[in-house]
């Protein structure tokens, strides 16, 4: 086992290439730091993936209030108002910072930033790049700025196996390469590991993306929150690719509707039909198909021979799998996309371990609440950088004694876990698959072996959502069906000090007094 060079002995080390990590490292520069990512830069991350774009209120009708009270009303009661506020706020100087890292967000005739419109935003407020290309543009971008930016010692195919933590806190990162395992020390470490959509049969996300970075966080003894929220995507592309492309909104938001195997509209006649809100469509698709149906999207009368000017991207991975959306309808399925919990964060970032930071989809920042606003994710992962990258700026370096050696913890394998995780804590759940769940992943997650870490972060979802008696934003109980005022609470867990059990518990929200009513 190696430790770090010397010179670079106790500096921060940022965990993840995403665009939460790299926009710490940048904005921490010139002081040195270290960024692992454990496959090459932008390839294993959700950020190089996105394509709506990026939400920021700096259209001339818009208002930072505007975009926070659309996030509130998304996040079900559950979003912490201070929160919203002050990331909507951060927005526009957000997309100001991106341009400076070499950014070029598309601009109308007049040169004013393009703006589209999404679900449940009140206004046009999506930046964007080259249409549907915004996430790798925007990685692109910044990957050759961290590359000519020297303080940032970049380590490509290092993965975080262990945080070493000692009375004192964080104490340093345990990490393994295809070859030799690795030791760096130190008291300022960021998880920036992104979400878990690989734990599930059914995802659009990378399939590293098993919320390791969650993992890490448990055993070092940090709180994790809102694990229970969960967000599927009720279209993605159903033609056995792993991980599933997107068929976006947008298709549906130009007519496109939902259908069986019979040509029968399975959602006319309820609310908006295709147009409700994403949990509401995923489980209606959900319910059809676990009645034995298949589902497709029908784009073609509302689209027909149009389908591949609006949707260029769409269209051409149908057609890779032999659909052509002109004339045929496009197999669909839910599958999960985004995670509102996580490592749970102060406003500078901080989890509850000492020198331990969160940013980006790993960290529950209180923004997302219930479910995440369309476009905020990236919005989060730029603004919570920097609220992280300001917190570690005001620590300095402290000496440490050679750390220990420690076991090096197998490379965390997920894939026996994918297709039960999906049946128990899927769209919807009920208490008898929940219990199912934590009887089975418990004795997984504390006993060590490959399966442990993602056992883990299993196990963290199946038990809030197992305690959260009520629906609500992402996570539906059949049992439960309805939201209640008294589950206007968040579930914060951790490892217990014999670091064999979990423990549960709710907790008022912050500013609770000014929180929107539940289902407002
Ligand atoms: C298909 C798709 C489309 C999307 N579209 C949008 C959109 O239009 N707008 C929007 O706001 N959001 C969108 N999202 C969500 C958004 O992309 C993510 O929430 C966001 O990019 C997360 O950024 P991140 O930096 O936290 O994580 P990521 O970008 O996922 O980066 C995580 C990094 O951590 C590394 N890593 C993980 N574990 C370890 C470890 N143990 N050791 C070392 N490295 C590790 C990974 O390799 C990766 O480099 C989309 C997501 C998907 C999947």
């Amino acid at each position: 086992m190696e430790t770090m060079r010397s010179d670079l002995a106790g500096c921060p080390v940022i965990i993840g290439g995403g665009l939460a990590g790299l926009m710490t490292a940048l904005r921490l520069a010139p002081q040195p730091v270290i960024l692992l990512a454990k496959v090459p830069l932008a390839e294993g991350a959700a950020s190089a993936w996105a394509q709506g774009g990026i939400a920021a209120a700096v259209g001339e009708d818009d208002r930072p209030s505007l975009h926070a009270a659309d996030t509130l009303v998304a996040g079900d009661g559950l979003s912490d108002p201070a929160v919203a506020s002050r990331i909507a706020a951060a927005a526009p100087g957000a997309i100001i910072e991106l341009e400076r890292h070499g950014v070029v967000f598309d601009r109308d005739q007049a040169g004013r930033l393009a703006l589209g419109l999404e679900a449940a935003h009140a206004r046009r407020r999506i930046v964007h790049v080259a249409g549907d290309g915004t996430g790798a543009a925007i990685m692109r971008a910044l990957v050759a700025t961290v590359q000519a930016t020297p303080s940032i010692t970049l380590i490509e195919g290092l993965e975080a196996r262990r945080l070493l933590v000692d009375d004192r806190g964080v104490a340093g990162v345990l990490a393994a390469g295809p070859f030799d395992a690795c030791l760096l020390p130190s008291r300022r470490v960021v998880l920036a590991t992104g979400g878990l959509g690989g734990l599930y049969a059914h995802t659009t996300n990378p399939l590293g993306a098993i919320g390791q970075g969650l993992a890490l966080a448990a055993r070092a003894g940090a709180a994790l929150a809102d694990m229970e929220f969960v967000q599927f995507h009720p279209t993605a592309l159903a033609v056995g690719l792993d991980p599933m492309p997107l068929v976006s909104e947008a298709v549906r938001g130009e007519g496109a509707v939902l259908i069986d195997e019979t040509g029968a509209r399975f959602m006319e006649g309820k609310g908006r039909a295709e147009l409700e809100p994403r949990d509401v469509v995923s489980r209606a698709v959900a319910a059809h198909i676990g009645a034995g149906h298949r589902v497709f999207l029908d784009a073609r009368r509302s689209l027909g021979a149009d389908f591949a000017r609006h949707f260029p991207g769409i269209a051409a991975r149908c057609r890779a799998s032999g659909i052509d959306p002109a004339i045929q309808p496009i197999p669909v399925r839910p599958a999960v996309h985004y995670h509102m919990g996580g490592v749970a964060v102060d406003g500078e970032g901080r989890s509850t371990v000492e020198g331990l930071w969160a940013c980006g989809e790993a960290a529950a920042t209180g923004l997302h609440g219930a479910n995440r606003l369309a476009s905020n994710s990236l919005l989060e992962a730029v603004v919570a950088a920097g609220f992280v990258a300001d917190s570690i700026a005001g620590t300095s370096a402290v000496s440490l004694p050679a750390p220990r050696p420690v076991a090096l913890p197998a490379a965390p394998e997920a894939n026996a876990l994918r297709a039960f995780v999906s049946e128990a804590l899927g769209v919807v759940r009920a208490r008898a698959g929940l219990e199912a769940a934590v009887a089975r992943l418990e004795p997984l997650a504390f006993r060590g072996g490959a399966a442990a870490d993602p056992a883990l972060v299993a196990l963290l979802i199946a038990t809030a959502a197992l305690t959260r008696e009520e629906s609500r934003g992402g996570h539906w109980r059949s049992d439960f069906p309805h939201p209640s005022p008294g589950w206007a609470r968040r579930l914060v867990q951790r490892v217990d000090d014999t670091g064999t059990h979990l423990v549960c518990r709710a907790v008022a929200l912050p500013n609770a007094s000014q929180s929107v009513a539940i289902g407002a």
